[in-house]
C-alpha cells in the first residue's frame, strides 16, 4: 500500500507529487492528462516567476518536473482516470477506467473541473478567437474593445467587474431580472460609466469571420433579438466540478465542489484531502491551485507520520 494517493495532475496535482516525492512519501499520481486546463492556453502570465508561458510549454514543464521524481518514490500513470474511489482496510482504493487499482493510506483529489460550455451556435467555432473562459488570463487582450459577459451570477460579476480595468464597454447579459450578488458590490459594479445590463435575457449566436464581431441575445419573455456588436465574449455560466468518483465518500456542495478546512484542504472524511477545483475553494487559478495542493502535502505528510 502506497502512503499517498494523487488524483488529478494539473497544477495541484503536479504540485502535490513534487512535494510528496520530496518528503520521501511513495505515492501514486493518476491522471487522465498531465497540464490542467490552462494549458489549452497560448499564454499564461501570472504564473509566479515567469513573464509568459504558453500552455503547451507549462505542460512540458509540469512533466519534466514530475518525471524528475518518478521512478524513485513516485509513480505517475498517465492517461487514465479513476472511476471510483472507496474506503478499504486502513486506507483507500482506486480504481481506474482501464481496471487497475491503486490503495494508498491518504488520498489528495486534485481532480479540477471543467467549464460549463457556451452552447448555442458560433460558441465552439470562436472559442478562443473572442469566446473565452477565462477573464484574468485574456481580458488584457480586450483592451479598448467592447465585450460581453455571459452569466450574471458572482463569477460573472466578477469578470465584468475585472474586464471594466481594460475594456471600452462591458455587457453583461444575465438571464433574471435581478442580481442575487451582495448590493454594494452589484451596485458598484453597475454604476461603472463604461458598463451596460441585458437583463432576461440569454444568448443565441455568437457572430464572427476570423474572430468574433458579435453576439445575438433574445429576450425572455418577448422573444426579441438583438445583435450586441461585441468582440470579446466572456462565458461565466458555471463549472462542473470532477468529482463524480468522489460522490458518496466525501462531503460535496450543492454543485458537486469537494468541502473542504481552508486551513489544511481537509475534507469531510479522515485521509482524504483535496485541493484547487475540485474543491469549494472561492477563486480559480493555478497558483492557488498548486498552493493548496502544497498546503494538504504538509498536513498529509505530518498525519501519515503520526498515524503510522
Ligand atoms: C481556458 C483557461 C485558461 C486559464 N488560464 C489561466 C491563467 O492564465 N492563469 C491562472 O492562474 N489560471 C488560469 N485558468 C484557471 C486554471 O487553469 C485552474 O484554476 C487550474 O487549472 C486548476 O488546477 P487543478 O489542478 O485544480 O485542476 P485542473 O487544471 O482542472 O486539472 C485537473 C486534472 O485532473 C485530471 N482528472 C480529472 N478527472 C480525473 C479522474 N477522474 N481521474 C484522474 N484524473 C482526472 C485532469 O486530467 C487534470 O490532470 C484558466 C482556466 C481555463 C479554463
Amino acid at each position: 500500500m502506497k502512503d499517498l494517493i494523487i488524483i488529478g495532475g494539473g497544477p495541484a496535482g503536479v504540485a502535490a507529487g513534487v512535494y510528496a516525492a520530496r518528503k520521501r512519501l511513495t505515492a501514486t499520481l493518476i491522471a487522465e492528462e498531465i497540464g490542467g486546463q490552462s494549458t489549452v492556453s497560448d499564454g499564461i502570465e501570472n504564473w509566479v516567476g515567469t513573464v509568459r508561458i504558453a500552455g503547451e510549454d507549462l505542460k512540458k514543464s509540469f512533466k519534466e518536473h514530475l518525471h524528475a521524481y518518478k521512478q524513485d518514490v513516485l509513480e505517475v500513470i498517465e492517461g487514465d482516470r479513476v472511476e471510483s474511489l472507496e474506503k478499504t482496510e486502513g486506507g483507500f482504493t482506486a480504481t481506474t477506467r482501464d481496471g487497475k487499482t491503486v490503495t494508498g493510506r491518504a488520498v489528495l483529489l486534485a481532480s479540477g473541473a471543467g467549464r460549463k460550455k457556451l452552447l448555442v451556435p458560433g460558441a465552439d467555432t470562436f472559442e478562443n478567437k473572442g469566446v473565452t473562459y477565462c477573464a484574468s488570463c485574456d481580458g488584457p487582450m480586450f483592451s479598448g474593445q467592447d465585450v460581453a459577459v455571459v452569466g450574471g451570477g458572482n463569477a460573472g460579476l466578477e469578470t465584468a467587474a475585472q474586464l471594466l480595468a481594460y475594456a471600452k464597454s462591458v455587457t453583461l447579459i444575465h438571464r433574471h431580472a435581478s442580481f442575487k450578488g451582495d448590493a454594494i458590490t452589484v451596485e458598484k459594479i453597475l454604476s461603472h460609466p463604461n458598463m451596460r445590463t441585458v437583463l432576461n435575457a440569454e444568448p443565441t449566436a455568437v457572430l464572427g469571420e476570423k474572430f468574433v464581431n458579435g453576439l445575438t441575445v433574445k429576450d425572455r419573455d418577448s422573444g426579441e433579438e438583438t445583435t450586441l456588436p461585441v468582440t470579446g465574449v466572456f462565458v461565466e455560466i458555471g463549472v462542473i466540478p470532477n468529482t463524480d468518483f468522489a460522490k458518496g465518500l466525501v462531503e460535496l456542495d450543492a454543485v458537486g465542489r469537494v468541502v473542504t478546512n481552508a486551513r489544511d484542504q481537509h475534507t469531510s472524511v479522515e485521509g482524504i484531502w483535496a485541493a484547487g477545483d475540485c474543491t469549494d475553494e472561492l477563486y480559480h487559478q493555478n497558483n492557488i491551485a498548486a498552493g493548496d495542493a502544497v498546503k494538504a502535502l504538509e498536513d498529509i505528510y505530518q498525519w501519515l507520520m503520526k498515524t503510522r
